[in-house]
């Protein structure tokens, strides 16, 4: 029986392993400390990588039937603990009930889906006189790196396909929530051979010397652009694989024949779902002039019946911000459209006496296009709501930034709908709906959003070399 409230340790080669350091891990929705994470030095992640390297030798051999069986194992476990899994992230993320669902439940989906993927063999050519074929040989150790806001789904979408393609992997959580990550290491002890899927926590420093690592042979890594661009650097020293699932700066662009009313808890939750903290949640929300004021109105009306509170409340639909640096980033978005003059229609006043990190929900009427709110990634329930005229010229401002994550567009002309969609660079482009994910489905930054894919056979694909082999039949020796 597993306790969740107490006993945080890493996994490292099978074991349990504690660290002479540690540090605090903060409930967002009182900033009190409620637990230790153990701050693993730079030998027990030599230990873990070693392990991890030693495991993967017989873990490749394995047919998928074995390694299916061991994630379905995963998820079987962590649908027996959901209800723990579910609180303790609310406890560490501040996200409400609802979403801690979400996620623990989309987990237990994704980890059986994946686990029935199949990296087949490709053959080219097969005649009497020669078979050409590409397999997909796994690549070693896989070093995970993820960030705060999905911890769970975001470190099974690494897991998963790293394990089900026959590699090892060391997993790092980000030291903002790493007791859930922490919990699933040690629920996994004794259905895995030792070695094949390591935890280890700590700061920043840890998934440094991770990307420098020699034993090490691809990070998997979800986080801000700028990190990703130091893995790469620091990856770049072994010419690691990388897959980089970075920020996003998404648009939704809101065509003039919807129904205002009806189209605002949309693009409401499409903005603010985890309270904004979301790679994909709309950042930019370009509504056609003729119904941008009915628009606003009814977003003004929705945003006023969402409840902002401990997201182990009852009834909470939003939580706090997951961690003081954040607060402090977003409540510098707060500080320049105040500066500048932007005008708040709903939201804009921070209670900084607040028992937790919380920030209301934020709309800002039509900054300008240049302006930090519009351009840059706030990451927190602050939104700005702008106007357009013209189709080019919206589709010029959506595509007008480094990132190209994901966008959405929404109206009743789908040839309208479709033909703007087809025109935005991102990995992902809704139409009519949004944050629609599946285990099968491509997912993937476009631009500065990132490098590589997660989900799908391109996802599986980048946890593989491919390996031609051709075999001429008849030799003339
Ligand atoms: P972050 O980049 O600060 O941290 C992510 C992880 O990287 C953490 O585990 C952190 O400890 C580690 N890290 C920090 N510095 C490192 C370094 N130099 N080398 C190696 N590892 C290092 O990101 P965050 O604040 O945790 O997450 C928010 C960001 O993640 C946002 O930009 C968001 O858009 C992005 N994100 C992207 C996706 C996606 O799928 N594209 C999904 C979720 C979040």
């Amino acid at each position: 029986m597993i306790e969740f409230d107490r006993d945080f340790v890493m996994t490292i080669n099978g074991r349990s392993v504690a660290s002479n350091n540690a540090f605090p891990v903060y409930n967002p929705a009182n900033r009190r400390a409620f637990a230790n994470a153990p701050d693993a030095s730079r030998e027990q992640l030599d230990d873990a990588v070693s392990g991890a390297a030693a495991a993967f030798e017989s873990w490749r051999k394995e047919p998928y039937a074995v390694r299916e069986k061991a994630l379905n194992a995963m998820a079987d476990l962590m649908e027996a603990n959901a209800a723990e899994f579910m609180a303790l992230l609310t406890r560490e993320q501040g996200k409400p009930k609802a979403g801690a669902e979400w996620e623990v439940f989309g987990s237990i989906h994704w980890c059986r889906e994946i686990a029935k993927q199949r990296l087949a063999d490709e053959i080219l050519e097969d005649t009497d006189a020669r078979r050409v074929v590409t397999r997909f040989a796994p690549l070693g150790v896989v070093g995970g790196i993820t960030p705060w806001n999905f911890p769970i789904l975001l470190a099974i979408w690494k897991i998963a396909p790293a394990l089900i393609s026959g590699n090892t992997m060391v997993l790092k959580p980000s030291p903002f929530t790493p007791l859930c990550t922490l919990k699933l290491g040690e629920l996994m002890r004794d259905e895995l051979p030792a070695g094949v899927f390591n935890v280890v926590s700590g700061g920043d420093d840890l998934g440094k010397w991770m990307t420098a690592h020699p034993g090490i042979s691809k990070i998997a890594f979800t986080g801000h652009t700028e990190t990703g661009k130091r893995v790469m650097q620091s990856s770049a020293g072994t010419l690691k694989r990388l897959t980089l699932e970075l920020g996003g700066n998404d648009p939704a662009i809101v065509l003039p024949d919807v129904d205002a009313k009806a189209v605002a808890p949309e693009l409401f939750w499409a903005a603010f779902q985890n309270n904004a903290q979301f790679c994909n949640a709309t950042k930019r929300l370009y509504v056609h002039e003729d119904i941008y004021d009915d628009v606003l109105k009814e977003l003004v009306e929705y945003a006023k019946t969402v409840k902002v509170s401990d997201g182990a409340e009852d009834g909470a639909q939003l939580g706090p911000i997951q961690n003081a640096p954040q607060y402090e980033k977003v409540m510098d978005y707060f500080e320049d459209c105040k500066k500048n003059g932007y005008r708040f229609a709903v939201g804009g006043d921070i209670d900084n006496s607040a028992q937790g990190w919380f920030i209301p929900v934020t709309l800002v009427d039509n900054p300008p296009e240049d302006s930090r709110i519009v351009q840059e990634e706030p990451f927190g329930p602050i939104l700005p709501v702008l106007k357009w005229r013209d189709d080019a010229d919206v589709v010029r401002r959506a595509n007008d930034t480094p990132y190209g994550l994901g966008a959405s567009v929404w109206g009743k002309d789908l040839e309208r709908v479709a033909r703007i969609g087809e025109q935005i660079d991102a990995g992902t482009v809704w139409l009519n709906e949004i944050h629609m994910y599946s285990p099968g489905q491509t997912f993937g930054g476009a631009k500065e959003s990132g490098i590589g894919y997660e989900n799908g056979v391109a996802g599986l694909k980048g946890y593989a070399q491919a390996k031609t082999i051709t075999i001429n039949k008849q030799p003339k020796f």
